[in-house]
């Protein structure tokens, strides 16, 4: 994985990927428009918005991290409650009982480890280093991780979830069946500063147009530059429709 300190060079192969996504940058933010730059976020905030959103949609997950918030607006508080009245604020997420676990194993270990309960120490952290530290904690995956680096951190790094694992496979940028290794393939070659709109947009690809099943290829922005085999100009859509409809909460707003 590059890190800010990194002196590896991009192959011509690598560099040609690059200019790839500075391309497929811009042409999806004429289409879907520049995401508004996000406030700053506590990191802290950040990781818990991310567990209570996994498997889940926005709108519920926002539900649990507001409610979550208002029963306990001192993480501390939520080290001593009961399982089951933790699990019982933030049901609305669904998979409660894991991600109660989960959360209160971080901020146990996190308080007993570092003597309060911040992540602000990992700002000192490489991209690496910080996602190393993320994930030895059971539940935390590559994908929670890099959203902290991402929306609380300001990194340049493109968590890949399942909409972006599969139009940037599709698109032919990287092609890999491991999500992790993508996101660490992907994190060397990802131009400078654009990693916010990218992802963002690319989740507004995936959610409307680049489908998992039937794509709408003969609307996407990006059909030129993509290199799925099955791509299709075919079908007739209405095109507003499709912009319409992405309107979603990302953890912007935690
Ligand atoms: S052309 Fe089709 S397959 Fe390629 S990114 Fe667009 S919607 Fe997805």
């Amino acid at each position: 994985m590059k890190t800010a300190n990194s002196k590896k060079k991009l192959h011509t192969n690598e560099l040609a990927v690059s200019e790839l996504i500075l391309n497929l940058n811009s042409k999806l933010i004429e289409f879907f428009g520049k995401p508004r730059k996000i406030s700053k976020s506590n990191p802290l905030d950040i990781l818990i918005a991310t567990i209570l959103s996994q498997n889940t949609n926005d709108i519920n997950s926002h539900k649990a991290f507001l409610s979550l918030k208002s029963e306990f607006p001192d993480y501390n508080s939520i080290i001593n409650v009961s399982q089951k009245k933790l699990q019982n604020v933030i049901k609305v997420a669904g998979l409660a009982q894991k991600k109660c676990k989960t959360i209160k194993n971080f901020l146990t270990k996190l308080e007993k480890d570092k003597g309060e309960l911040s992540l602000n120490f990992l700002k000192k952290y490489s991209n690496e280093d910080a996602i190393k530290f993320l994930t030895s904690f059971k539940g935390i995956g590559v994908k929670t991780a890099s959203c902290v680096l991402l929306f609380g951190m300001n990194r340049n790094v493109c968590p890949v979830d399942t909409h972006v694992f599969r139009v940037i496979n599709r698109v032919g940028i990287i092609n890999h069946y491991d999500r992790d290794k993508t996101f660490f393939k992907l994190s060397e070659i990802l131009p400078k500063k654009i990693a916010y709109e990218f992802h963002t947009n690319i989740i507004k690809l995936g959610r409307s147009i680049c489908t998992s099943k039937n794509p709408s290829c003969n609307i996407c922005p990006i059909f030129e530059f993509c290199s799925y085999q099955k791509k299709s100009k075919s079908k007739q859509q209405n095109v507003n429709s499709k912009k319409r409809n992405v309107d979603f909460m990302l953890l912007d707003n935690v």
